[in-house]
């Protein structure tokens, strides 16, 4: 029998566009962070917010965005710009998001998809992505970030090849596989509180200290810099 810890905190959480985006399991970070919020003492409330739809930036503690083949980018690329004033604050508020692959891309400026065409991002975040000629990144990847002395594992596949920009700094080096673009040795994006991958696997199922990370800055934006932090048991 499972025992769970009675919930102290309460996240709201807003899945962006989850009934178009969810690649390889992408959504099974949600039944990840799940696992582990209840076990901290914490119960997530999450909805999705997809395409007419607004975002309410003062609503949520957390957002999430999968990743997506470009037949439904380019859906949601057309929808996004109209969320795009009411992100562009929640992240410049220090809100915190954990997004992934094509979620990613259309965070920052556009993604050149693989017939060429351009798919708007917001611009929310300095990057932007490029298309490589009947290629795709595929594979097992490995990344280290110094920062948090922390190794990620997941698997990539992807298209795209995103140049980071101004303010922001990769999640890791790539110790195994091609990352955000195959020639700067980064892997995915943090900006402030936003987090980017092309991780699939899903990301948290396989890295249990980044989902800690992302949930104790979500408890701290809620809850004040104070909040006695809940370990995972
Ligand atoms: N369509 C995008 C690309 O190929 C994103 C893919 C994904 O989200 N897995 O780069």
């Amino acid at each position: 029998m499972e025992v769970w810890i009675v919930a102290n905190y309460e996240l709201n959480l807003a899945h962006l566009y989850g009934n178009l985006l969810n690649t390889y399991g992408d959504n099974g970070n949600l039944l990840t962070l799940n696992y582990y919020a209840k076990q901290m003492g914490i119960e997530i409330h999450s909805e999705i917010v997809s395409i007419y739809q607004a975002f309410d930036p003062d609503k949520y503690d957390f957002v999430f965005i999968g990743g997506g083949q470009d037949y439904e980018q380019v859906i949601v690329s057309k929808d996004i710009q109209d969320k795009k004033e009411d992100l562009t604050k929640y992240i410049e508020n220090d809100g915190v998001i954990l997004s992934i692959c094509g979620g990613y891309q259309l965070l920052g400026h556009y993604y050149i998809g693989a017939n060429g065409e351009k798919i708007d991002g917001i611009g929310a975040l300095d990057h932007y992505t490029l298309s490589q000629d009947n290629h795709r990144f595929i594979g097992d990847i490995e990344i280290h970030n110094e920062e948090f002395g922390e190794t990620y594992y997941g698997f990539e596949n992807h298209n795209g090849r995103t140049f980071l920009g101004e303010g922001e700094r990769p999640l890791g080096t790539i110790v195994k596989g091609n990352g955000n673009n195959g020639e700067d040795q980064g892997e995915g994006v943090i900006y402030k509180n936003v987090y980017g991958s092309y991780f699939h696997g899903p990301i948290l199922a396989r890295n249990k200290t980044l989902a800690v990370r992302l949930l104790h800055t979500a408890l701290k934006n809620k809850y004040g810099e104070e909040v006695e932090l809940p370990e995972l048991p």
